[in-house]
């Protein structure tokens, strides 16, 4: 059955153009994949017009097979005066071999004379010459009305003329574009509805924050006829951010009780806000709606029993429809899924009455407790279950490791030192590196590629550092993610200590570990 609204995600392409917001190839690919699985309709990577990391992106993820989503690429229409076949910033969309491009056009008069200095008859033109082309060529063409209120306001018959273009010249459907944020939802609604009377394509929303209102405004047009909504994990985005979906789509689905993504997925909401926070190394806010920590946190202190009632008449809805826990009951019941679902994917047969199941949770309860951040690091929550299960020796142990460093001049160099030891056989290593944590991992490695030959293909693709704020007083704690690769697979890992090499060790002797867990499963 088709949704009712489709949702299309640019936490790659827009959000990535948020402050404090960096993405790497690698991230990029796992917050696709993660999308997908979700069961978001679009996800657009990026503009391989604007960077040489999106074409990367777009290179890579043709290996990926994605269920759900659909995969864009964005750019804008033809330069003026350029035939649209040569013009390579649309030949770069073609190369991007997306099922999907979308290009953004001017729809505001101003814009066209004062920042494309050109007439308006040209950018009719650029519009439907690149709408045309990339139609000739198999896309699906999402076509995004830049400035599209704004332009609306000053001008709507023209505004109205360069959405007929696209209309016209094949655009599978038109996207109303509040790009300064500054429209509000009553004039959204009345401009959607004008739309929809004088275009038989369908009209889709792309809201910005500017002035808190980016959902509202999605909501508003979708009420007014609009049937995709485009937006980001979290509302990253430029300035004040982007229509925030995680936001959105349970009004879509609770409020307004409209289909979007799957209705299992949205049980998955606040999993996935966290993991993109993770990702993009952002502290996740407590304090936003539906899916943020303190959502459903209620303060009191009266009998457990006796809140629990009162607690219903506190709450919009129940907060376990987005994955969300009431955090005044010690509940967790939402940490138990999540670590249920990972030992079935590991293998293991895990049910809700399991004994070992207690032993898991209580581990990574306190382990949380002290820093440590599961959601993004799955490769050592495999270990941690693994170990709860088979209470096997671990295949290696670092005995020692000493790291120092020194400057001589301009120069700066750093040395590890690594005393590993397996079954009764001891290496002791010594290797440089560019820096204390770079010298640790070549030590390492070299000394366990002695015993385990299958190490060598194993790479470190991500180091990330949080420093977590205490109001202990005492020393602040680093929190290290790692991603490794062995070329086909990807996985994570944490480490948690108040040194910093310390809880890159760790994360390190996880992803080691991890990838000899793996071999043996699949050997
Ligand atoms: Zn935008």
């Amino acid at each position: 059955m088709n949704p009712q609204v489709e949702i299309y995600d640019t936490t790659l392409r827009d959000g990535s153009q948020g402050e404090g917001i960096n993405f790497s190839v690698a991230d990029k690919l796992r917050i696709a994949e993660r999308l997908d699985a979700f069961g978001v309709h679009y996800i657009e990577g990026g503009w391989p017009g604007s960077n040489p990391k999106d074409i990367e992106f777009f290179q890579q993820v043709r290996r990926k097979k994605f269920k759900n989503a659909k995969l864009a690429a964005f750019g804008s229409t033809r330069r003026k005066n350029v035939a649209v076949e040569k013009d390579e910033q649309v030949l770069l969309l073609i190369a991007a071999e997306t099922p999907v491009v979308t290009i953004y056009g001017k729809s505001w008069m101003l814009h066209v004379t004062e920042v494309l200095t050109t007439t308006p008859e040209e950018n009719l033109a650029m519009i439907a010459d690149t709408v045309r082309f990339l139609k000739e060529n198999g896309k699906i063409v999402v076509y995004d009305a830049e400035h599209a209120f704004d332009g609306y306001k000053d001008n709507p018959e023209y505004a109205m003329s360069t959405w007929l273009a696209a209309e016209k010249a094949g655009a599978d459907i038109v996207v109303l574009c509040d790009t300064n944020g500054g429209t509000l939802p009553n004039e959204i609604s009345t401009i959607v509805q004008a739309t929809k009377a004088k275009l038989k394509t369908r009209v889709g929303i792309h809201t910005h924050n500017d002035s808190g209102l980016g959902v509202a405004n999605a909501l508003a047009a979708v009420e007014a006829g609009a049937t995709q909504v485009q937006g980001t994990i979290n509302g990253y985005g430029e300035r004040t951010g982007n229509c925030n979906l995680t936001t959105v789509i349970p009004n879509l689905a609770f409020k307004l009780k409209l289909s979007s993504v799957p209705e299992r997925s949205i049980s998955n909401l606040k999993e996935l806000a966290q993991f993109v926070d993770e990702i993009a190394n952002i502290v996740h806010d407590p304090r936003q709606p539906w899916v943020g920590g303190a959502a459903f946190a209620h303060k009191g202190g009266t009998h457990v029993n006796a809140v629990q009632k009162v607690i219903h008449s506190y709450e919009h809805v129940n907060p376990e429809l987005v994955g969300n826990t009431r955090r005044i009951l010690i509940s967790d019941l939402a940490g138990r899924s999540n670590i249920v679902m990972k030992a079935r994917e590991l293998g293991f047969e895990l049910g809700n009455d399991t004994p070992e199941l207690k032993t898991i949770l209580a581990r990574v309860k306190d382990l949380e407790h002290s820093g440590y951040e599961f959601e993004a690091a799955e490769g050592s929550l495999a270990l941690l279950i693994q170990k709860a299960f088979k209470h096997e020796a671990a295949p290696f142990k670092v005995d020692a490791y000493h790291v120092s460093m020194r400057r001589d001049g301009t120069n700066s160099a750093c040395e590890a030192t690594v005393k590993v030891r397996v079954g009764e056989k001891r290496a002791h290593t010594v290797a440089d590196g560019d820096g204390p944590v770079n010298a640790l991992d070549a030590a390492l490695r070299t000394s366990l590629i002695k015993f385990f030959p299958n190490l060598e293909k194993i790479q470190l693709t991500d180091y990330k550092v949080r420093i977590l704020d205490t109001a202990t007083g005492t020393a602040a704690k680093t929190r290290v993610l790692l991603q490794s690769s062995d070329g086909k697979d990807e996985w994570a890992t944490v480490g948690v200590s108040e040194n910093i090499v310390e809880a890159s060790l760790q994360a390190l002797v996880d992803s080691m570990e991890y990838a000899l867990l793996k071999n043996a499963a699949t050997s």
